[in-house]
């Protein structure tokens, strides 16, 4: 007997494909023609494009920039670490950056920057329609939850907004070398399942 593909294509693989797309409008587009010239490769995102959890970082770093994907580098393998706390892997989750290209030297994003990519970030958020949303540092928050309090005083709690649940984290790499924000992220962290659950 010939085997064949399933003619269905998967939410999960109809949504990639969407997601693809938007890969192609912001290199048609030419969005921060000077990022795009010095970065190696745009990272537009990795994991489920059907997962219920989205993480938003910040922008790729070197390794990122080099690999084409995203927290694959010091900062990637403490979220991994987190995510298997929690009893996830990353084919469970969808990751991204606000902003796709690295910044040189790392520096942090310009606001212009910020606002170039922020329509293509939605556009992610409209395709993978995930139950919450979860936020990786300052920008990235400041971004999606404009009227936020200060991270320090909102980490860790869940805050709808328009219709979609968030919550915004310390930065993973911000933990890194601080023994106490490691801890509160960790205990962050450990919050999640909950918060999906209760997400109705
Ligand atoms: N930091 C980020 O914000 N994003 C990455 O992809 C890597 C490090």
């Amino acid at each position: 007997m010939v085997s064949s593909k399933p003619l269905k294509m998967t939410e999960s693989e109809d949504k990639q494909k969407r997601l693809d797309q938007i890969k192609a409008d912001i290199l048609k587009q030419n969005i921060c023609p000077d990022l795009a010239k010095s970065a190696k490769n745009l990272v537009m995102g990795d994991g489920n494009a059907d997962a219920d959890i989205v993480f938003i970082g910040e922008a790729p770093g070197k390794n990122e920039d080099e690999q084409g994907l995203p927290f694959v580098g010091a900062a990637g393998k403490f979220l991994n670490e987190m995510l298997e706390g929690i009893g996830l892997v990353r084919s469970d989750i969808y990751i991204t950056n606000i902003v796709k290209y690295r910044p040189p030297n790392n520096r942090d994003p310009l606001p212009e920057e910020k606002a170039a990519f922020l329509p293509y970030l939605q556009k992610q958020i409209e395709v993978i329609e995930p139950k919450l949303i979860v936020t990786l540092g300052r920008h990235s928050m400041e971004v999606l939850l404009p009227d936020s309090l200060k991270i320090s005083q909102c980490h860790g709690q869940p805050k709808r907004y328009h219709g979609q649940v968030y919550m915004p984290l310390f930065h993973p790499a911000a933990a890194l070398y601080n023994g106490g924000m490691r801890q509160t992220l960790i205990d962050d962290f450990a919050k999640i399942p909950l918060t999906l659950q209760k997400i109705k």
